[in-house]
């Protein structure tokens, strides 16, 4: 039951009450062990937000996050006495971010940026030992010859190769989750595919859980279908759709999922099927977000109900599949040609 609300400073006049951004409001997920979770959402959904909230980059306003059942938050306090260590929790938790170059430093060599986070969570590794780590997770991750590799610096690398360095920086810690955050949104169409195989090939082989975030379905589905993972979708801060990604895409039922599955050309609609009778408006305020589902006013089931009341997160069928709406009846004929007079 994440929350994250921000303050934020309301207009032009510093006297006024700052408002608040409602960017996570009530997020329940989990990630097990060696299980790949992908979010998709668009611009302002709280997708970003969630992910940092999970690996304990964000504080939550409200709810709780959990490593292994421990408060990461509490963890984190002066002279708590959590079952785990903090610096245990941020070693299990890993990021990569969409520019992999703004987290290496333009001064120094792969080497030495890979050897810093060694040499604070693995100390007993002497410097012999940290060298042969590292070379060999270089040349693991198809950057060969590797001692060529770690003698480079960032500018001579391709973007590529330093989304490639930014694995393993994350996977020399042995982490638990690592959270990739539009990690691939930058590079060129067809490295993508490249990276996101090497993200799958690694989380088999390491046993590690990725939580891959992005507004792009077709990557979202590539990673989450390849990995019998899970796709969530987020719309205004809420987790509207949960499931395993290839359920979530052939049978979607949140009507948002079905208009960004129609949105996606990859993806497409079925022979035939009409084009989603979404309302084009401006995506709404999370300042001020619409009452009841947030969705209604640009679902074409809304109805007066839907305005005042707020869906919980229901299972369709006998899966983990879930979706918050009131209508999920009319999930399966994929638009309705007659629907409902909207809110
Ligand atoms: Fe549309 Fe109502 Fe379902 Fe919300 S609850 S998605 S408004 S039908």
């Amino acid at each position: 039951n994440v929350e994250v609300h921000f303050e934020q400073e309301s207009g032009f006049n510093p006297f006024d009450d700052p408002e608040t951004v409602r960017a996570v409001d009530g997020v329940d997920l989990e990630i097990p062990e060696n299980d790949v979770v992908a979010i998709v959402g668009e611009s302002g959904s709280g997708k970003t937000t969630i992910g940092k909230a999970a690996v304990g980059l964000q504080k939550p306003t409200g709810g709780s996050v959990k490593f292994r059942g421990q408060d990461i938050w509490e963890a984190k306090r002066r002279f708590s006495n959590s079952s785990i260590p903090y610096d245990e929790i941020r070693r299990s938790l890993q990021i990569i971010h969409q520019d992999p170059g703004s987290s290496l430093n333009p001064h120094r060599t792969v080497e030495a940026s890979l050897a810093e986070p060694l040499k604070k969570h693995q100390a007993d590794l002497g410097p012999e030992d940290r060298e042969a780590r590292i070379l060999a997770m270089l040349d693991r991750v198809g950057m060969s010859p590797p001692h060529d590799y770690a003698r480079r610096y960032p500018h001579q690398l391709s973007g590529g190769e330093k989304q490639r360095v930014a694995l393993v920086r994350a996977l020399l810690m042995n982490p638990d989750l690592i959270l990739a955050d539009e990690a691939v949104s930058a590079l060129d169409v067809s490295l993508r595919v490249e990276v996101m195989d090497l993200m799958l090939d690694l989380q088999a082989q390491f046993d590690t859980s990725f939580l891959f975030i992005s507004h792009d379905l077709s990557n979202a589905r590539y990673l989450a279908e390849h990995a019998d993972g899970r796709l969530g979708v987020m719309y205004l801060g809420e987790l509207v759709e949960l499931g395993k990604a290839e359920e979530v895409l052939r049978n979607p039922q949140h009507p948002y999922t079905k208009v960004l599955k129609w949105a996606t050309p990859s993806l497409g609609l079925e022979e035939g099927a009409a084009e989603p009778p979404v309302r084009e408006i401006d995506i709404p305020d999370p300042i001020d977000p619409p009452s009841g589902c947030r969705f209604h006013t640009r679902c074409p089931y809304a109805t007066e109900y839907c305005r005042e009341s707020t869906p919980d997160r229901r299972s369709v069928g006998e899966g983990t599949h879930r979706a918050s709406c009131f209508r999920l009846d009319v999930g399966s004929d994929y638009w309705r040609s007659d629907p409902l007079e909207g809110a």
